[in-house]
C-alpha cells in the first residue's frame, strides 16, 4: 500500500481555471455572455481569455504580479476573472463605491502592476493615481500600467492610458497556452473587505480554495446546468461570490448589467429568462419598490441567493409573493463569500408562509468545502449547547477560508486561533443545527449586564413613518421588547453613517452616542 500513499504522476492542482477551458469546448456554442448587444459563446469567451492573458504576459505582467481592475459588471470584469490568473497574476477588483484616497491605498499596498479602469470610473481613477503619483514622487510606490476599458456603445473620447482593452484583446494569442498553475496554493485574487469595523484588509484567496467554494455553492444552491445568470452582484464582492467561475462550470450564460437599477434587472429578468441571482438584501426594496413602468411580470420562478447583511423575515416573505425564491446565506470576504446556506428541507414545504420565511431568515449550515463550523463560548472556548439561546463566536475551518491578509502577519494570526477562523459574527445554534446570527461581536450591546443583540433589535421595525418622537419610540419598545432591551434615550439623524457597501458604521454611532447624556 505505501507505494499507493502518493500518486505525483496524477497530481493536478485544484483551479477554477479548469472550468473555463471545459466550458470553451463542451459548451462551445453556448451563450456565455449577454451584454445589451453584445454576445459571445463559451468558445468565444475562452479565445479572448487566451488572448488577454498573452497580451499581459507580452505587457510583463509576471507571476503573482497584481492586475487591478475598476469596473462595473461588464464584459471585460467577467474575462479578467480568467484571463489574470491564465497568465499567471493575481486579479485584485476593486470595490467601484470607494472614495479615491482608498484605491490609492489598496494600489498602493497590493503593489498592482496594472490598472484597468471601465470608462465610469475615470474620474476616480484619475484622482487615485494622482494620490499615488504624489507617493511615487516620494519613492514611496510605484504606479501602475493604466488600460481602459471602454465600451464600444459608449465612447467617451477620454484616456487615461495609452492601452486599450480591446486593443490588448485584439493583439494577444488566441492559442496561448495558459501559464501552469504549479501549487493549488497560489495566490488567485486579492479582495480587500470593506472596513466596517476596522481598516481594509487585503484578504488573499489560493486556486484551491476558489475551485473548492466554487463547486461547493453551486451545490449548496443546487444550480442545475446552462442557468442564465443576472449579474445583480458586484463581481468585485469575493469574486461575484464565486459565481464568476460557478457559471463557466455550469455553461450558463451571464447576463452583465452596468447598474442594478429596477427597471434593468426587471428587463433583463424578462427578456432573457433569468433563472438565477444573488444580491444583498437592500437590492429586495430596490425590487419591491419598482414603480409600474419599471416592472415586468416574473413568469417562471427566478432563484435568488441573497447574504452580507440578515434579510428581515417580512422581506423575504413580500420577494416570495413576487415570484422570486430565495436562498439565504452568511459569508464574508475571509470565507471566499458565502460559508453557510440556509438549505431548505422538504419538511418544511407545507408550513405557513411567514413561518417559512422566520426559518429563511437564518442564516444555515455550512456548505459542503467548510471542514465545520461552530459556534464557541470565547471564555472558555467550549462549544455552546444547540439550543437557540446561548450565544457564542462563529467560527469557521475548511477550504473556503483565505489564506491570509497580504503583508499583515498580526492581523493573520490573530484570525485564527488552534486551527479555527474567528468571524467576529456573534450567533446560536439551533437544535437543528442551524446557526442564527445575532450580531457582531463588536456590536453587541451590553446594558444591565444583559448581552443585546442589534440585529434583534433593528428587526423590530415599528413600521410608522412621518412624525415619530422619542416617547413614541420608547413605548414601542416597552409594549414590544424585553424590559433590558428598551432604549433609554433615542437620537434623531437625518443619515446612518454607512459603509460603499452599504452596511452602518456601528463604531460611529457608538462614538455618537459617547457624546449623548443619558439621565
Ligand atoms: P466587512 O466585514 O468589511 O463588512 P464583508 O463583506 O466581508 O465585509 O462582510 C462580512 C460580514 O457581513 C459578516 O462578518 C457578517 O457580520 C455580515 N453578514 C454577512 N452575511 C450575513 C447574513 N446573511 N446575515 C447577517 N450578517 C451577515
Amino acid at each position: 500500500m505505501d507505494q499507493l500513499s502518493k500518486c505525483e504522476a496524477n497530481y493536478v492542482p485544484l483551479t477554477p481555471l479548469t472550468f473555463l477551458k471545459r466550458a470553451g469546448s463542451v459548451y462551445a456554442n453556448r451563450t456565455s455572455i449577454i451584454y445589451e448587444n453584445i454576445r459571445f459563446t463559451w468558445r468565444q469567451t475562452y479565445e479572448r481569455c487566451c488572448r488577454l492573458a498573452s497580451s499581459l504576459r507580452s505587457l510583463n505582467i509576471l507571476n503573482n504580479h497584481v492586475v487591478s481592475v475598476l469596473a462595473p459588471n461588464v464584459p471585460a470584469m467577467y474575462e479578467m476573472h480568467f484571463a489574470v490568473p491564465m497568465a499567471g497574476a493575481v486579479l485584485n477588483t476593486i470595490n467601484s463605491r470607494l472614495d479615491a484616497k482608498n484605491v490609492a491605498t489598496i494600489l498602493r499596498h497590493s503593489e498592482a502592476k496594472a490598472l484597468f479602469v471601465d470608462y465610469q470610473y475615470v474620474q476616480l481613477a484619475s484622482e487615485a493615481l494622482r494620490i499615488l503619483m504624489a507617493d511615487s514622487q516620494q519613492g514611496q510606490s510605484s504606479m501602475p500600467l493604466v488600460i481602459v476599458i471602454d465600451d464600444v456603445d459608449s465612447p467617451t473620447g477620454v484616456r487615461l492610458g495609452e492601452l486599450e482593452y480591446e486593443q490588448l484583446i485584439q493583439m494577444g494569442n488566441p492559442r496561448f497556452v495558459p501559464i501552469e498553475v504549479q501549487d493549488e496554493w497560489d495566490p488567485i485574487s486579492l479582495n480587500y473587505t470593506s472596513g466596517t469595523t476596522s481598516e481594509p484588509k487585503g484578504v488573499v484567496y489560493s486556486h484551491r480554495g476558489a475551485y473548492l467554494s466554487t463547486l461547493a455553492l453551486i451545490l449548496g444552491w443546487e444550480m442545475g446546468n446552462e442557468p442564465v445568470y443576472l449579474w445583480s452582484l458586484p463581481m468585485f464582492h469575493c469574486n461575484g461570490w464565486t459565481f464568476t467561475w460557478g457559471i463557466a462550470a455550469r455553461g450558463g450564460t451571464n447576463v452583465c448589467i452596468r447598474n442594478t437599477t429596477a427597471f434593468d434587472m426587471y428587463r433583463s429578468i424578462a427578456t432573457h429568462k433569468v433563472t438565477h441571482m444573488c444580491c444583498a438584501p437592500i437590492v429586495f426594496n430596490i425590487l419591491l419598490e419598482a414603480k409600474l413602468n419599471e416592472r415586468r411580470e416574473i413568469s417562471s420562478p427566478v432563484q435568488i441567493l441573497t447574504g452580507g447583511a440578515p434579510p428581515p423575515a417580512p422581506l423575504l416573505e413580500k420577494m416570495e409573493h413576487l415570484g422570486f425564491h430565495v436562498t439565504h446565506a452568511y459569508g464574508l470576504t475571509e470565507a471566499t463569500g458565502p460559508a453557510l446556506v440556509c438549505e431548505w428541507q422538504a419538511k418544511w414545504n407545507h408550513l405557513p408562509e411567514e413561518h417559512k420565511a422566520k426559518i429563511k431568515s437564518r442564516q444555515g449550515i455550512s456548505v459542503l468545502t467548510l471542514a465545520d463550523v461552530d459556534v464557541k463560548n470565547l471564555e472558555t472556548m467550549e462549544s455552546v449547547p444547540h439550543d437557540g439561546k446561548t450565544i457564542g463566536e462563529i467560527v469557521l475551518r475548511g477550504s473556503s477560508i483565505m489564506k491570509g491578509y497580504l503583508k499583515d502577519e498580526v492581523a493573520t494570526s490573530k484570525a485564527f486561533k488552534n486551527g479555527w477562523f474567528f468571524t467576529g459574527d456573534v450567533g446560536v445554534i439551533h437544535p437543528d443545527g442551524y446557526l442564527e446570527i445575532k450580531d457582531r461581536s463588536k456590536d453587541v450591546i451590553i446594558s444591565g449586564g444583559e448581552n443585546i443583540s442589534s440585529v434583534e433589535l433593528e428587526s423590530n421595525e415599528t413600521g410608522q413613518k412621518g412624525d415619530v418622537k422619542e416617547a413614541d419610540i420608547i413605548s414601542y419598545c416597552r409594549k414590544n421588547l424585553p424590559h433590558f432591551m428598551i432604549p433609554k434615550k433615542v437620537k434623531f439623524l437625518s443619515q446612518l453613517p454607512k459603509t460603499s457597501t452599504g452596511k452602518i458604521q456601528k463604531f460611529q454611532l457608538r462614538a455618537m452616542a459617547k457624546t449623548f447624556q443619558v439621565t
